[in-house]
């Protein structure tokens, strides 16, 4: 722990960095997001097993954007995501300093999308075990199975938009939810604008989401939303070779064509 704060203060201090985000002890033994501007403020930071969350959602905010240079306490969620969000274009290349901390609380510098796109190559599958267990259960199903599973599922949905709010990758200022006129998806929690709300998400994360599990541990009501995400993504990897979160250089699968791709999904 020491040597991380140690770590913060010298950046700040030398102005490598103008703020450092990292985690700090938040209520009932939860990590909560730490903003470290000051050498006193540092004092704050924490790293153990329980920092989980993916930080990387503030990366992209005006109001961290004109603070200046980053520095961010990277678990490998944090570093998937900074590799999709530069590889998208919505922060420069080399733009933040990554503090990726061992076990034994060493400290490395990731300075440059390289270094973090070769830390990301040796880490584990993104998916823990009991995720990866649900993904495959999911992959078993037929796809009428599939889609009783998912109509159970987000019926329960309240519409609290969290897992929108909590994932890295939904970035746009204004989202089609949130537009009225026209009024693309009804507003209500009801069953047709769950699933539609849901659709549309999982298609602008299918081949973009980097399985943090970030939106289904904020679902208030436990729906394990990110395997759609997750699923959406792996479809994605399997089809065109592609996997979010693995480097800052990617043209987009389905944003980009080659005159060779597969045309069997047409029907
Ligand atoms: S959709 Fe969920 S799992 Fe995927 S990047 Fe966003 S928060 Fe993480
Ligand atoms: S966090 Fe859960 S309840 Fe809230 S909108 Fe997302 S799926 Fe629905």
């Amino acid at each position: 722990m020491e040597v991380l704060r140690n770590k913060a203060q010298d950046l700040l201090a030398q102005g490598q960095a103008q703020i450092v985000i990292g985690y700090e002890a938040g209520t009932g033994g939860i990590r909560r997001p730490s903003f470290a501007r000051t050498a006193a403020d540092t004092a704050r930071l924490v790293w153990d097993a329980d920092c989980i969350s993916n930080l990387a959602g503030y990366l992209t905010r005006p109001e961290i954007k004109r603070m200046g240079k980053t520095a961010i306490v990277a678990n490998a969620s944090t570093l998937r995501a900074l590799l999709q969000l530069t590889a998208e274009r919505q922060l420069a290349e080399d733009a933040v300093l990554a503090l990726a901390v061992a076990e034994d609380g060493t400290v490395t510098e990731l300075a440059t999308a390289q270094a973090v796109t070769d830390h990301v190559a040796a880490l584990p599958d993104a998916l823990s075990a009991a995720d990866r267990e649900q993904m495959n259960l999911l992959a078993s199903m037929s796809r009428e199975e599939r889609w009783v599973y998912w109509e159970k599922e987000l019926q329960r949905c309240i519409k609290c938009y969290a897992c929108r709010s909590s994932c890295p990758m939904c970035y746009c200022g204004t989202c089609t939810m949130d537009c009225n006129k026209p009024q693309w998806v009804p507003v209500p929690s009801h069953a047709l604008g769950n699933l539609e709300y849901h659709t549309v998400r999982a298609m602008h994360l299918a081949g973009r989401c980097v399985e943090c599990g970030e939106c289904g541990r904020a679902c208030p009501v436990g729906i394990p939303i990110h395997l759609l995400t997750c699923f959406a993504e792996e479809s994605v990897h399997q089809q065109f070779g592609q996997k979010a979160g693995a480097s800052a250089k990617l043209d987009y699968a389905l944003g980009t064509f080659r005159p060779d791709d597969k045309e069997s999904f047409i029907r």
